[in-house]
């Protein structure tokens, strides 16, 4: 038997590690055991940064071969060196992975390399030691959904790990799945010279966000270039030297077609991923969708097995596994750790940026909640016009009655950015007054915010 802990934490994305550091702040003689050469996860080898890194990048591609020219500023020739973006994607990567382990060594947390194995309550195997702790934490993460008949080899049928690695410019790349991955992604890569479909069986895009977000969201990234093909269903992919030639039927029923691609990122979601984990030895509860079961304090129906991030349920979201993180080593410190899931901003960093926090108002008439809407479009926002990036808007969504804040849409540019000024808002309970009169500094993005709160009650200012 190797040394004992008080935490062991299965996973070093941002779940694991940042559950595994608060952990230790809080004085609790933690391990965290991954299987990767490097520390981050998903988020920083294969997800968030990666695709963050690439999306920058292709941006100023663009940005670079079509408008630089209305700034007056004249390039003659725009080139593409693939292998140089790819290698400071590579560098951002490194960069992120090695941070997290400067702050192990900081934390004097122990990286336990190998694959864990739950043995029993208390005891983790990590490639054949076996490591005695008092709570066992799985945070072991999500797995790209696999489509029956499409057959991923990540070269001519990709995952988006295998569309963050191309090494050529695909001439026609088809994105199965108009979730987030598929829009990032399919981005990168036709503002890189692809052209790019998009095939979705449902006949929105973004499903889950706002509706009037997801529709324009639609006509901006077909003006951009995207070919969207909604209400449409792969049913089977062929892959040869050539290319791929995908099965494509109408998903309410219908003649068949081929479509062919050189490229095929198949991009249809994410599952919880615990393979060889001994949940099923251990008596762990799992859900109809292959969820680690678990109550509001992220324990499981074992005494002192926990879990968290994608491996349970709730959002598949960096931010969201890293405070749920946080609030569970706060609970095994013996502190009181909660995660408002009320509160969490989604963003999509497609550009202009999508981004969204609390309901939506198919939610809100759903739930029969009376609510006022305030709408501010960029084409109105000084700021916006001085960058030259006027697409999109800012829906506010309050309680009819009270005010209160109950969900923010934006798309436009930085909206990403611009959502966690209505995060923090809603977090305090604010009404769409109390933002509205908050001064906001002139000329910023950020006005278009106050004057979507002053339009909440039919007086914005600018329009
Ligand atoms: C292309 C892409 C882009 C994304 N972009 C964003 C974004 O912009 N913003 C955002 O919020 N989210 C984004 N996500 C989602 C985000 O990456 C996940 O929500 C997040 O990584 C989940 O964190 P986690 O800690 O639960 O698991 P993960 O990050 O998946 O980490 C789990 C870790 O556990 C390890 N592991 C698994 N089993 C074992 C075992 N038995 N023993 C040892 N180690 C094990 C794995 O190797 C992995 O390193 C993106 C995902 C992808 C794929």
């Amino acid at each position: 038997m190797a040394e004992a802990f008080d935490v062991i934490v299965i996973g070093s994305g941002p779940g694991g590690y940042v559950c595994a550091i608060r952990a230790a702040q809080l004085g609790l003689k933690t391990a965290c055991v991954e299987k990767r050469a490097t520390l981050g996860g998903t988020c920083l080898n294969i997800g968030c940064i990666p695709s963050k890194a690439l999306l920058q990048s292709s941006e100023n591609f663009e940005q670079a071969g079509h408008e630089f020219a209305a700034h007056g500023i004249v390039i003659d020739e725009v080139k593409l060196d693939l292998a140089k973006m790819q290698a400071r994607k590579d560098d951002v990567v490194s960069a992120n992975v090695k941070g997290i382990e400067f702050l192990f060594r900081k934390n004097k947390i122990a990286w336990l390399k190998g694959t864990g194995r739950i043995v029993a309550p208390g005891q983790v195997d990590v490639d054949g030691t076996v490591h005695e702790t008092k709570h066992i934490v799985i945070a072991t993460g999500s797995e790209s959904t696999p489509l029956r008949g499409v057959d991923v080899d990540e070269k001519r049928i990709v995952t988006s790990t295998g569309a963050l690695e191309l090494d050529k410019v695909p001439e026609h790349l088809v994105v199965i799945g108009a979730g987030v991955i598929g829009l990032e992604l399919g981005s990168v890569w036709r503002r890189l010279g692809a052209r790019v479909t998009v095939i979705e069986c449902l006949d929105r895009i973004l499903p889950g966000m706002d509706a009037e977000l997801a529709t324009a969201a639609r006509r901006i990234l077909t003006k951009q270039g995207l070919t969207f093909r909604l209400g449409a269903r792969v049913t089977g992919a062929t892959a040869s030297d050539a290319g791929v030639t995908l099965q494509v039927e109408p998903a309410k029923g219908g003649a068949a077609e081929q479509i062919a691609a050189d490229i095929v990122l198949l991009a249809i979601g994410r599952r919880p991923y615990n393979e060889g984990l001994g949940l099923e030895a251990a008596g762990v509860a799992m859900d109809e969708r292959g969820r680690v079961r678990t109550d509001e304090h992220y324990a499981t129906n074992v005494l002192g097995i926990y879990a968290i991030g994608d491996a349970i349920a709730g959002p598949m979201l960096a931010h969201k596994a890293e405070d749920e993180g946080v609030a569970l080593a706060e609970r095994l410190a013996g502190k009181a750790g909660h995660v408002n899931y009320g509160v969490i901003p989604a963003v999509v960093y497609t550009w202009p940026e999508i981004a969204s926090v609390g309901q939506t108002e198919e939610e809100l008439k759903a739930a029969g909640i009376a609510y006022n809407s305030g709408k501010f479009p960029f084409t109105a926002n000084a700021r916006a016009r001085a960058i030259g990036d006027t697409d999109g808007f800012v829906k506010l969504l309050a309680d009819k009655t009270t005010d209160r804040l109950l969900g923010a849409h934006i798309i436009g540019p930085d909206g990403g950015t611009l959502i966690a000024e209505l995060a923090i808002a809603m977090e305090f309970g604010a009404s769409a007054e109390d933002v509205a009169r908050t001064c906001h500094a002139h000329p910023s993005l950020n006005e278009a915010v106050k004057e979507a709160a002053l339009a909440v009650d039919g007086r914005a200012l600018h329009i």
